[in-house]
């Protein structure tokens, strides 16, 4: 692990001296190949690295969650391209059929394939049932229609997984299915916009989109469940990287309490300050048992749907916290551009919204806790 500290250091040094979203992005990209990191973003019977225990149909939470937490803790962007690699083909690893599957696998690994995942819509957000972007079958084609937005790496990606509408579905719910598109499939356009932090994210647009019959991922229908399982194996490592940026908040803190004087003392011997230190450390650590506990029950093949809310809520929230008390530590200078502080303080909060915002992670719980409940009260009843 120290020597991925070390690579993160020094790659992002190399990534902020860049300017431009794009360029950032893919110089990290880069050095996240050379450094051999995608490997751990694709499942081992699919070419990736697997791990000891660890099915090799799938990646490892932990893997993913090791990785970036030292990777948040450097660089936000270095972050982001790594998992964004997994997250937008992972559909592919579990559910692609045919013979471009490797090579388009090994192809995210070597950084020449940018991945990206699209499932969010203006009418569907933490409601995915609301997808209306509609795939009709033509043959044995599939002809797509329809709008993305939110959608990460948008005008980079080679290639996006895409859930769109193949049915009505039981009462309006399910009839989705998920397919691979090509970034440069004619009839795909992209708007750009961007997001309080660096993050290449924009809106597609489908118009008469031809797909081949094969580019179905999994079976008609079954997009949903796809798109879940998903995001079920990425969404603890979202926790991760808030663990990593929250430690990044911490240490620079402490630096700078312990270096400033005022009052003729350094602000680190205010007992007012060292409370919030130690406030910022239990919750950091906290939110990193949570998120151990998450990946180790994946790992083994458990059902997790419980831990893995309570980490990406606990671990994300804290982040917007801790990060903003970095901000105050460093006083005038937390608000100024350029300071790390600053960064982070915009870096951590979309956390909280994307793969599952918190307010869904509270209901998983409480649904959770509720059936748990039941199931208890029926057995002794
Ligand atoms: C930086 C960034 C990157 C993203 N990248 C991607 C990507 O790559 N691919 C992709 O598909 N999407 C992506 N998203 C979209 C993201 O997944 C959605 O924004 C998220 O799922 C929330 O959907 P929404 O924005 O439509 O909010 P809504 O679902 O409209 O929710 C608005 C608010 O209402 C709350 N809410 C909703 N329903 C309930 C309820 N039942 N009970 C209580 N509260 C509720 C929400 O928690 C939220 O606070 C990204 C978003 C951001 C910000």
């Amino acid at each position: 692990m120290l020597h991925l500290a070390d690579f993160a250091k020094r790659a992002a040094v190399r990534v902020d001296a860049v300017h431009g979203e794009d360029e950032e992005a893919r110089l990290a990209l880069g050095l996240l190949v050379e450094e051999g990191l995608l490997v751990h973003t694709v499942p081992a019977n699919l070419g990736g690295a697997g791990r000891e225990g660890v099915d090799a149909g799938h990646v490892s939470v932990r893997s993913l969650c090791e990785i970036r937490k030292q990777l948040a803790f450097a660089s936000g962007m270095l972050d982001l391209m790594f998992v964004e690699q997994g997250l937008g083909s992972y559909a592919i690893s579990l559910g692609g059929k045919g013979d471009w599957v490797k090579p388009l696998l090994a192809g995210v690994m070597a950084g020449e394939k940018i991945s990206a995942f699209a499932l969010t819509e203006v009418g569907a957000g933490s409601d995915l049932n609301g997808v209306a972007t509609e795939a009709k079958r033509d043959g044995s084609d599939w002809i797509l229609n329809g709008d993305k937005t939110f959608i990460t790496n948008a005008g980079i990606a080679d290639f996006y997984t895409v859930l769109a509408r193949t049915g009505a579905g039981e009462g309006g719910r399910g009839g989705l299915s998920m397919f691979y598109v090509a970034a440069d499939s004619p009839g795909l356009s992209v708007k750009r916009f961007e997001v309080m932090a660096p993050h290449p994210i924009g809106e597609l647009t489908f118009e008469n989109v031809r797909v081949s019959g094969e580019c179905m991922l999994g079976d008609e229908g079954q997009g949903l469940e796809l798109a879940l399982a998903v995001l079920g194996r990425f969404r603890t490592s979202v926790a991760a990287a808030a663990i990593g940026f929250s430690k990044r908040a911490l240490h620079e803190s402490i630096s700078h309490l312990d270096a400033r004087q005022q009052f003729g003392r350094p602000l680190s011997s205010f007992q007012g300050l060292r409370f919030d230190l130690a406030e910022m450390d239990i919750r950091l650590r906290a939110g990193e048992l949570l998120v151990e506990e998450a990946s180790e029950l994946l790992d083994q093949g458990q059902e997790a749907g419980t831990e893995v809310a309570r980490a990406k809520w606990f671990a994300t929230e804290s982040a917007s916290w801790i990060c903003d008390r970095a901000v105050q530590h460093l006083g005038g200078l937390g608000v100024r551009r350029g300071q790390i502080v600053e960064r982070l303080y915009r870096e951590v909060r979309a956390l909280r919204i994307y793969e599952g915002t918190s307010e869904v992670q509270k209901l998983i719980l409480a649904k959770n806790l509720i059936t748990r409940h039941r199931a208890g009260a029926k057995n002794h009843g």
